[in-house]
Parts: C-alpha cells; structure tokens; sequence
C-alpha cells in the first residue's frame, strides 16, 4: 500500500527484548477522531497488511458517521503460545503513548474480550480498548449489534428494491454469531429463512426453518444439517438457491467466478467481509442485483464499539445501531448510480473524511 493525502499518519513498530514481543500500529487517518481497530494476533502479520486494514477503518467508521478515524495494530506471535499473555501485556505497555488519544483497540482475530480487558488495564483507562468483558464496561458481541444491524440494513434494501419483507424468501450463509442473530430478527419480522449453512452443509426447506429449532439443533448436536425438517444440501449450493435476499454471513470469496451465474437472489447484504471481489458485484449488479457491500451492511458492530467507548448501556446501543444503520444505508442508496452502492459508499466516507482534514488545517 502506498502513502497518500489521507495516511497512514503513524506507523509505529515495537518491539520488547525482554519478552521478544513484536507489534505495529498503524494510525491511517485521525480527522475524525482517535484512529479506531482491532489488534489481531497472528504469526505471520506485517507492517503492510495492518497498514492496508487500518485503510478499510477509515472508510468504514467515517460510513457509519462515528467520531473515529482508522487505524489497525498486530502483534506477532503464535496464539496458542503460553506467551500470549505476556505479549500482550508488553504490546500494551509499549504502545501506551498514543493511547486513546490517537489509537483505541478493539478484538480482531485471536483476540477477545480478555486480551481487551488486559490492554486496558495495563494502559490504565477503559477508553484504551472497546470489546472489553462485561465487569469492565464492555458490550460484548454475544449481544449480537451486528446481526441486529446486517437486519435493518436488509430492511431498509429490501423496502428500496420493492420487496415487502414477510413475503420474502432469504438465505444465510453461516450460523454464527452473526447469522444467528441476522435470522432471529428477520423471521421475527415475518420473512422466511429458507436456507441456512455452517461448515457442515446447507439446511434448505422451502416452507421455511424455525430459529428455536434451528439453534437447538446447532447447540445439541454442533451443525445445522441436522434439522430434522429439510434437505441437506453442500454448504456452496446456497448461493444459487432460489431466493430473493442472499447474506453471506461466514467466508470470504464465497461468490466468485464459478458460481457467480447461479446466483438468483435480487438483493445481497454482505454481513460478511469480501464474501466476494469488486468485479464479482460489478458482474451481479449489471443483472441489476442489489448488493449492500459489507462495511454498509456489517458496521453494527463498529457502532457498539463507539457506545461502549461513550460508557452508553445495551438499550442506548441497540437503538444507536439501528438510527444509524438506516440512515447510512439510506443515504448511499440514494447516492447510488448504475446499482453500485460501494461506489457511493466509499464517495460518501472519503466525503466525510476530507471535510473533516480541512476543517483541521
Ligand atoms: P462466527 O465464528 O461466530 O461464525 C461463523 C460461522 O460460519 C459458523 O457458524 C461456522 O460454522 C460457519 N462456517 C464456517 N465455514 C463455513 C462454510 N464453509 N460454509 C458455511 N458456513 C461456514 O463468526 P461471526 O462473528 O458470525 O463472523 C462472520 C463473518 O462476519 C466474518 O466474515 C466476520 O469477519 C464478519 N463480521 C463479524 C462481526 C461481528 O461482530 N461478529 C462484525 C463485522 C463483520
């Protein structure tokens, strides 16, 4: 990734010879505020990769209006060590001059509420992380914000492409902590999941799955195959199923050259990140498929960061999820041209960012 007028600002490399812990932040851009992103653990990160991450925070915080700029860290390191912990701690201890005030983290791969917990406290304010456990003001992502966001988004694309939600058949791609809570809300306003996947396979009945029984099934017996009421089909077969609403909700590149022509759904939220490339939604949209592109659709989870930073509780989030999903989903299909809403999304967040770089000049 090369340097331009928007960042990186800060790219700033530790290491800690007493542990041998090495770690980068990069701060891409801070016009909006405190440059905001996760902290993944990995052993094979490096300086570009984070750099080009912290990228796609800018954009996705400045989209969803939030008082963040971008920003990105790693730590190298096998997660499974028994050094992690100590990594992490010395990670934290190295970075502490910029934090919060020009970096926040918050959990990425390999890192959970407990590596958040730790930073924070070695940091010694709870504005360092977001992510954080319960005890320690944190509003975790059990609760669900992204799932409840990927929903309204799909309300409000749905409602633009003229479809009425309880007449609609939709499938799901995945049975996590995303599309579970993305089914519950949608079936709970009438629409019918007539497909959902996990690694296992795809469960399709097209009278509809139940969510009680679906995610009893998935907790007893570990995959959603084992529905009793409906066929099992390949995990890949669901993206050519017969339905109006499509949400990849687990993998990245899911859609792609092979199966890009099955595809038969009108609208496609994109709870997942990069379910497939650019030129993949440009072939769709050319059908005059509707595609929400996943920093539009999944950034519920980005917004309850911003409301556990603020110390706001679980009501205050859901509702800020929701007032702020609708707008920004609202606001770039009302930019969109030629069906392209990522165009317009990343034209709305770039907007966003450089009013904010010269009112700071
Ligand atoms: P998760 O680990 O809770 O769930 C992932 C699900 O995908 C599991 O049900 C798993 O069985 C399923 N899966 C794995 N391989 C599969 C396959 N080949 N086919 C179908 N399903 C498969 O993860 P999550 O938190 O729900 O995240 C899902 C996606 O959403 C990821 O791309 C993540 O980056 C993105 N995302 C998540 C959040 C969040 O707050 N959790 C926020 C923004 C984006």
């Amino acid at each position: 990734m090369t340097v331009d007028e928007f960042g990186p600002e800060i790219v700033f490399e530790v290491y800690d010879q007493k542990t041998g812990m090495w770690g980068v932040v990069v701060v891409d851009n801070t016009a909006l505020g405190p440059g905001k992103g996760g902290t993944r653990f990995v052993p094979d990160i490096t300086t570009d990769e984070v750099k080009g991450l912290a990228r796609a925070m800018t954009w996705k915080n400045a989209l969803a209006d939030l008082p963040f700029g971008g920003a990105k860290s790693g730590i190298k390191g096998d997660p499974k060590s028994p050094h992690k912990e100590a990594f992490v701690r010395a990670f934290a201890r190295k970075i502490k001059s910029i934090v919060p005030n020009l970096y926040i983290g918050g959990p990425d791969m390999n890192t959970t509420e407990k590596e958040m917990g730790i930073i924070a406290q070695e940091i010694g304010t709870r504005q360092a992380t977001t992510g954080k456990p319960l005890e320690m003001g944190g509003l975790p992502h059990e609760l669900g914000s992204t799932g409840f966001g990927v929903y309204h988004s799909t309300l409000v694309a749905a409602a633009h492409k003229g479809l009425d939600i309880s007449k609609a058949t939709v499938a799901i791609e995945g049975f996590g902590n995303v599309g579970t809570f993305t089914m519950k809300f949608l079936t709970e306003k009438g629409a019918t999941v007539v497909a959902v996947s996990d690694s296992k396979g795809t469960i399709y009945n097209e009278k509809g799955l139940d969510y009680h029984k679906l995610m009893e099934t998935k907790e007893k017996q570990g995959t959603v195959t084992k529905y009793a009421d409906g066929k099992v089909l390949h995990a890949e077969d669901l993206f050519g199923l017969s339905v109006d609403v499509l949400i990849p909700g687990a993998r990245p590149n899911v859609i792609h050259e092979k199966n890009v022509n099955s595809v038969k759904a009108k609208l496609i939220v994109e709870a997942a990140n990069i379910p497939m490339t650019y030129d993949i939604e440009k072939q769709l949209m050319k059908k005059g498929v509707l595609i929400i592109p996943d920093f539009v659709a999944n950034a519920g989870g980005v917004i309850s960061s911003y409301c556990e930073w603020k110390g706001l509780s679980q009501q205050e989030m859901f509702k800020i999820v929701e007032e702020r999903i609708v707008r920004n989903t609202k606001a770039v299909l009302e930019r969109m041209k030629n069906h392209d809403v990522r165009a317009a999304a990343l034209e709305l967040a770039k907007e966003r960012v450089r009013k904010a770089m010269e009112k700071r000049n």
